[in-house]
Order: structure tokens, then sequence, then C-alpha cells
């Protein structure tokens, strides 16, 4: 028996081969360019590995990287969308 995988758009429910077709094609649903989407990505790693860093580490070093990271996204979503949309992709 084979298994066959399909992605659906969450928006419009038109299915795809591949995540990275289903993807670009629900960018395009919210009409996000690539490079947005890339630094979305990019920032939301950082405020991920920042916050864990602060938690082990609470020092000045980790607090300010930490604050960094949050300013850097909250400016990104000011020039984009809200980060609540943002993790719905
Ligand atoms: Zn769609």
């Amino acid at each position: 028996m084979k298994r066959k995988v399909v992605f659906v758009c969450s928006y419009c429910g038109s299915e795809f081969k591949t995540e990275g077709e289903c993807r670009a094609h629900e960018l395009s649903e919210l009409s996000i360019s690539q490079a947005d989407y890339e630094e979305f990505c990019k920032l939301r790693t950082a405020l991920k590995i920042t916050e864990s860093n602060l938690r082990l580490y609470d020092e000045e070093k980790t607090r300010k990287a930490y604050e960094a990271a949050k300013k850097a996204m909250s400016e990104f979503e000011a020039r984009t969308m809200p980060f609540d949309k943002w993790k719905e992709i």
C-alpha cells in the first residue's frame, strides 16, 4: 500500500503536490512576498532562541538580545501584518 500526501490551501482549499507549491500559493493569497515570508521565519527563529536563552540565563546580555529580537519583530509586523496572522501560515 502506498500513501499519497496532498497539501491543501488553508484559505481556498486548492490542492498541491508539494509543500513549497502550497506555501507559495498561500503567500500569494495573502499578498505576501517570498522575501517577507523568509524574513518572518528568521525573526521568529531569533525570537524563539533569544527567549529560551533568557529562560536559561536571566542576565543583561540575554535580556538585551531578547528585547532586540522583539523590537525587530514588532517593526516587521508594523511594516507587514500582525504576528497572529503570520502564525496561520
Ligand atoms: Zn488558496
